[in-house]
Formats: C-alpha cells, sequence, structure tokens
C-alpha cells in the first residue's frame, strides 16, 4: 500500500482564505479582529514561529501587534505588557511566545492572560473546559489534527487512536479531543513497555514524540490513518517528522508529511481562533 498524502499545507491555505473572507465581513459589520504577538529574547526558531505568525494575520487581514521584548526582560515587566493586551479592546487574542527565557516564569505567565483572549488555550481555565466537554477555544496542534481528519473525511467516530506523548500542548489535548469524537484513546508515553503493539491495534496513531523518524512502518497497522505532528531538524539541516515517512507511508492508508502536514495548520489555527476570539467578544 502506498498511503495517500493528507496535505496540510494546502488545507491550511484553503483556510487562511475562507478567514480571510470571514475577516471582510467582519470588517463590513465593523469588527477588525486584532491579534498580538509578545516574544521576550532572540530565540531563532521563536522568531522564525512569530514571524510566519505576523505574515499570516496580515495576509487574512487581521489587526497585528508584534511586541518584542529583549532579553533580560523582567517577570513583572511582562506581566505588565500582558495587563495592557488584556485591557486592549483592539486585540482579541494573543499569546506569548515559549519557551522563555531564564529566569522568566511560564506557568504565571500563561495564567495572567484573559481566558477569553487566550488563542493558544494554554490557561488553565480554557484546558479544564475542554477536558469537560465545554465549547470554546482548542488548542491550535490538536485542532489542526482534527480539522485535517474532518476535512479528509477520514472517521474518528469508534475508531481506535494511539497518541504517542502525553504534553500539555500536544498529547493530552489531542487525546482529550479524540475522546469527545467518541475514539477509543490510548495515551502512551516514555514509560510505556511495548509502544509497537499500541501502535499496530490504531486505526489513527497521533506521533507528538519529538524523536526524528521514530514510528517506522513496522508499527504501523495496515490501513491506518497517521497524523505526524514532529518537528524535528536533523544535522545535515533536513526537517523530518516523529514517523518514518518513507517506511510507514507502505503501510499507512493516510498519512500527514513534514514539513507541509500539520505545521501549517497549528499557524492556521491560531488565526482561527484569533476569529472567534474577536466574534465572541463583540457580539451582544
Ligand atoms: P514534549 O517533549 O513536551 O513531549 C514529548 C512526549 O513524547 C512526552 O510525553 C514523552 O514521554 C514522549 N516520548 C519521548 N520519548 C519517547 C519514547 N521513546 N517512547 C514513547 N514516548 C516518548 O514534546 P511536544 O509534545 O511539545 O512536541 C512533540 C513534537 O511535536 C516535537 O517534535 C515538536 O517539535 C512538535 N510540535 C509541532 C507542532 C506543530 O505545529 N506541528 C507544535 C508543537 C510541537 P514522557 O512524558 O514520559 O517524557
Amino acid at each position: 500500500m502506498t498511503a495517500k498524502i493528507i496535505d496540510g499545507k494546502s488545507v491550511a491555505a484553503q483556510i487562511r482564505m475562507e478567514l480571510k473572507a470571514e475577516v471582510e465581513e467582519l470588517k463590513r459589520g465593523g469588527i477588525c479582529p486584532g491579534i498580538a504577538v509578545i516574544m521576550v529574547g532572540d530565540d531563532p526558531a521563536s522568531q522564525m514561529y512569530v514571524k510566519m505568525k505576523e505574515k499570516a494575520a496580515q495576509e487574512i487581514g487581521l489587526h497585528s501587534v508584534l511586541r518584542l521584548m529583549p532579553v533580560g526582560t523582567t517577570q513583572e515587566q511582562l506581566l505588565q505588557v500582558i495587563g495592557e493586551m488584556n485591557r486592549d479592546s483592539n486585540i482579541h487574542g494573543f499569546m506569548v511566545q515559549l519557551p522563555l527565557p531564564e529566569p522568566l516564569r511560564e506557568k504565571e505567565v500563561i495564567e495572567a492572560i484573559h481566558p477569553d483572549k487566550d488563542v493558544d488555550c494554554f490557561h488553565p481555565y480554557n484546558v479544564g473546559r475542554l477536558l469537560i466537554g465545554e465549547a470554546g477555544v482548542k488548542p491550535c496542534t490538536p485542532l489542526g489534527c482534527l480539522t485535517l481528519l474532518d476535512r479528509y473525511g477520514l472517521e474518528i467516530e469508534g475508531k481506535k487512536a494511539v497518541v504517542v506523548g502525553r504534553s500539555n500542548i500536544v498529547g493530552k489535548p489531542v487525546a482529550t479531543m479524540l475522546l469527545h469524537r467518541n475514539a477509543t484513546v490510548t495515551i502512551c508515553h516514555s514509560r510505556t513497555k511495548d509502544l509497537a503493539t499500541e501502535l499496530r491495534q490504531a486505526d489513527i496513531v497521533v506521533a507528538a514524540v519529538g524523536q526524528p523518524q521514530f514510528i517506522t512502518g513496522e508499527m504501523v497497522k495496515p490501513g491506518a490513518v497517521v497524523i505526524d505532528v514532529g518537528i524535528n531538524r536533523l544535522p545535515n539541516g533536513k526537517v523530518v517528522g516523529d514517523v518514518d515517512l518513507a517506511s510507514a507511508s507502505q503501510v499507512a492508508a493516510w498519512i500527514t508529511p513534514v514539513p507541509g502536514g500539520v505545521g501549517p495548520m497549528t499557524i492556521a489555527m491560531l488565526m482561527k481562533n484569533t476569529v472567534e476570539a474577536a466574534k465572541n467578544q463583540c457580539k451582544g
């Protein structure tokens, strides 16, 4: 079998086009959705992500603010800027680019963001709502994974899903969202005894491990759908996922490539969350 490609790049482009039209419509009604990204320090990977977010925001017509803060910014200075964003009625959603340089305290920073403007869905209030299945913001990368399944018409209900990874930003929320969609979900992690046996039962695999080409074709059930969240740079500079695309695509029915799979969806979902936040904050 040669797997069909789940083309995240083109789905993300389609979603950005839909959002652009929606933003134009909102603007005609007097609402201009606004996003802000706060970045502390000069980490090159973070700079690249921030630029991509700014470009996407501008492309769909959002009011976009980039707040760059130097290395050495204190916790108090960062919390003050978060407070300003919380109060700014032109900003409907904002995020602080992670990881933060030491000694900044990430947990306190996340909790300072008003939950209505928390378009990353990292605030414990929103995480709790997600867990109990309340409507509201969903975290961008997990939402990107489920949106890919939906846009390709790949069924979730009743399927056995195995999520590899249990981080707060990917593994746990994606497992929760699959559960709410009536998949039977197993979460695997570094202490899982026999990962290959777990994986071979999966109709849907979500790989969020952070290990290059870690999941190989022999761990994949024939006909499975494989969603690869991983972004890993090899010593030769090539970017690969957590799944070995060459061998896994011989066995799976559908697979996301890296790059061009989940990655572009994450940013598209950030834009979507911002537009939704603007609609919620401006209604009534
Ligand atoms: P974390 O490092 O926070 O979590 C990795 C998870 O994988 C942990 O739960 C860990 O288990 C588990 N793990 C590590 N080694 C093994 C192993 N040998 N066997 C089984 N499980 C293992 O990573 P993230 O969740 O933040 O990110 C995962 C990947 O996704 C990374 O490559 C990251 O770059 C990428 N990513 C991509 C995004 C996108 O937009 N496409 C967004 C966010 C992340 P344990 O808990 O036991 O330590």
